[in-house]
């Protein structure tokens, strides 16, 4: 749905007029040779563009205010090769309202050590230049990345493109919509939250739509684009013989057909970047959504069942996030356990709708009875999820401010097949064990449904929780459970300190 290649990084070198033209023109060129490689590695998704060298508090500001209007400017790239007086920066950095990396580099790797005079050591000054600048930002408490190293090492390049994916999906979040079809699922605590708080503090809006105006659209969809989607489900799945035309229960994948036009119609219709749906309002729909709603994801579409509004918004940012990466993103669930002691696992998964991205081989289009929800069976894709790395992410809202959780994870193989398993699934381990992060997971009130990938790592996630100015707690190989409740009872007090009675979330 995003196109990364239209996205830029602005890179804004700092310096000041008193190194006279010559020093700043060497500044430039400098600079212009760090923006060039940035813009070429294979690790940063957008493009790098050198803007200008910041030299007055009057061009600084000038520069900022651009970078506010640019649409697909996704941040800055700030790095003061010489000394940049920071005072000079007060006026920018207070009106930039773009995330920004700190690059704290140098131009040259190696110190010229019989070479080196003072004309050299004040050219490359960066040492302190960008310590000046760090005090600003930390004087004005401003929320930035820091990446340190030598700017032709892949390790720094990694570290920016975390961050540039982060700025993608602070990025769509912004103005994204998210239509929740239906209410929550009745009683549903973690569901539920402060619409106008999400958009003050992400940018994204949710408002609330009849499961009527979403059936109009299904009853519109005519036979011939139903068959026609029928066979594009042959083309790309294994589907089961009930399934399959002339099979049994044909109608009911014609109906899931319907279903996802029409919902791909509603979505259009309204612009939508994602979306809920809740089994308990199904008025109109023959079956719950379920292969409609996997193939929207697939698409890159936010979703989460049940009403859950913030998680569906977290699977399109993270989707958006993750464009162009290896592995997929998923709306999931914990939803059983393998507590064989040394050997803990999750099995993840849904009622139905979980993401194909995710698929380790040709998905199997099958047909089974739901026993909630009081409809007709649903039809859906069924599927085992490849081993390997992965995070869980969620964000909840604890009434006055925005808890991001994330867990590192690793995907293994199912211990045996599960023929009987009518759902696509993934089992993993956790880190650093299975005990600690359920515990650190619920003492953090993590949500049920967690946002799965294996495309984004844990920095990514934390870039953006940065980003968007909320807590994160981070469940890793180094997490220990009380420290971590002592983390949280920090948390509390800093955040009720930092905004008190903000309604901002
Ligand atoms: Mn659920």
């Amino acid at each position: 749905m995003n196109n990364h290649s239209n996205f830029e990084l602005w890179f804004v070198a700092g310096s000041q007029h008193l190194y006279g033209p010559e020093a700043l023109s060497t500044v430039a060129a400098n600079s212009q040779d760090v923006a060039e490689a940035l813009d070429r590695s294979a690790s940063i998704p957008t493009k790098v563009v050198f803007k200008a060298v910041g030299e007055t508090p009057e061009s600084i500001r000038a520069i900022c205010l651009e970078a506010n209007n640019a649409l697909n400017c996704v941040g800055l790239i700030i790095w003061c090769h010489t000394f940049s007086p920071a005072k000079m920066w007060i006026g920018g950095l207070g009106a930039l309202n773009k995330p920004f990396v700190h690059l704290h580099t140098q131009y040259h790797r190696d110190l010229p050590w019989g070479e080196i005079d003072m004309d050299y050591m004040n050219l490359h000054q960066a040492a302190h230049g960008d310590r000046e600048f760090g005090f600003i930002c930390s004087r004005m408490r401003l929320e930035r990345k820091v990446v340190v190293g030598h700017w032709q090492d892949s390790e720094v390049h990694d570290r920016i493109g975390a961050w540039s994916r982060a700025g993608i999906g602070w990025r769509a979040a912004q103005g994204a919509k998210i239509c929740r079809i239906g209410d929550n699922m009745r009683e549903v605590s973690v569901t539920e939250g402060d619409k106008v708080a999400a958009e003050v503090r992400f940018g994204y809006s949710v408002n609330g739509y009849g499961v009527g105006d979403v059936v109009a659209f299904v009853n519109e969809q005519s036979d011939v684009d139903v068959d026609a989607l029928c066979v594009t489900y042959s083309d790309e799945y294994d589907v089961v013989p009930s399934l399959s035309k002339g099979g049994d229960s044909h109608e009911s994948l014609r109906d899931g057909a319907r279903i996802e036009l029409g919902m791909r119609a509603f979505l259009n219709d309204k612009g939508a970047s994602g979306f809920t749906t809740t089994f308990e309002d199904l008025h109109g729909l023959k079956q719950l959504p379920g292969l409609s709603v996997q193939r929207l994801m697939k698409d890159g579409y936010g979703f989460a069942a049940e009403g859950d509004w913030k998680t569906a918004a977290l699977v399109y940012i993270m989707k958006s996030m993750a464009e162009g990466l290896d592995g997929g993103t998923s709306f999931m669930e914990d939803y059983t356990y393998h507590l064989q002691p040394e050997n803990n696992l999750v099995l993840g998964s849904h009622m139905l709708e979980i993401c194909p991205s995710i698929a380790a081989k040709k998905p199997s289009l099958e047909i089974h009875p739901l026993g909630i929800g009081g409809k007709e069976d649903p039809v859906r894709l069924v599927f085992d999820t490849p081993p390997g790395p992965a995070v869980n992410a969620t964000i909840v809202d604890l009434g006055n401010r925005f808890r991001m959780v994330v867990n590192e994870v690793d995907v293994v193989e199912p211990e045996a097949p599960l023929p009987k398993l009518p759902v696509a699934r993934a089992v993993w381990k956790p880190k650093p064990d299975f005990k600690t992060s359920a515990a650190s997971w619920i003492y953090a009130g993590g949500s049920h449904h967690p946002v799965f990938s294996q495309a984004l790592n844990s920095e990514v996630l934390q870039d953006f929780a940065a980003i968007a100015g909320i807590e994160l707690v981070s469940i890793d190989r180094s997490t220990n459970v009380n420290e971590l409740r002592k983390e949280l009872r920090f948390n509390d007090a800093y955040y009720h300190m930092n905004r008190g009675f903000s309604f901002a979330g």
